[in-house]
């Protein structure tokens, strides 16, 4: 997986392309739990003795679209209840959500370590992988995590998804009309 930060990351650069600075502090706080959400999983695997491949298990349905989908509604029938529902802001929190959850399970499936991401679960519990796969699998524990394989894990993730999502926000910045 790619670490907690770097999934933080991504939900910042997605919540300020979408916030025009009018979004707040629940938004960003949301964006946030969203896009780092699916590793919750590591609990199961690690202290309930969930089997990495089973459905609930690591990378499993807690990664799928069909999660995030499930996710989104959640959120924006709790926290955003004064939308009207299926209106034209109704979706866009709706898509907004679902992306940056499913995001989650498309970057790490750009991982090259671990097993693969049950993406069309719960249809079946199959682990795959994008066909490109630059990004240096993180370790699942601190322990490892703090030690060179972490350096390089963080290196990786600074060229192939801080510096898009920083060049983004940069061009939002610039493109953005000043108020
Ligand atoms: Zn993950």
């Amino acid at each position: 997986m790619p670490t907690f930060i770097t999934h933080s990351v991504v939900a910042g650069s997605s919540a300020y392309g979408f916030s025009s600075g009018k979004e707040s502090l629940k938004f960003w706080i949301l964006s946030i739990a969203c896009s780092s959400l699916p590793d919750a999983d590591v609990i199961g695997y690690r202290w309930l003795y969930i089997p990495y491949y089973s459905f609930f298990g690591h990378r499993g349905f807690f990664h799928s679209p069909f999660f995030a989908a499930l996710l989104s509604i959640l959120i924006v029938c709790t926290f955003y209840r004064k939308e009207v529902i299926f209106s034209i802001q109704w979706w866009k929190y709706f898509l907004y959500f679902f992306i940056l959850t499913a995001s989650h399970g498309l970057l790490d499936a750009m991982t090259n370590g671990g097993q693969g991401i049950a993406l069309l679960s719960p249809l079946n519990n199959n682990r795959y992988f994008l066909p490109w796969t630059p990004i240096e699998v993180s370790p699942l524990t601190i322990k490892r995590f703090l030690s060179p394989r972490g350096l390089t894990v963080l290196i990786s993730e600074l060229i192939w998804i801080w510096v898009p999502c920083f060049l983004i926000v940069i061009f939002l910045k610039i493109k953005r009309p000043k108020t």
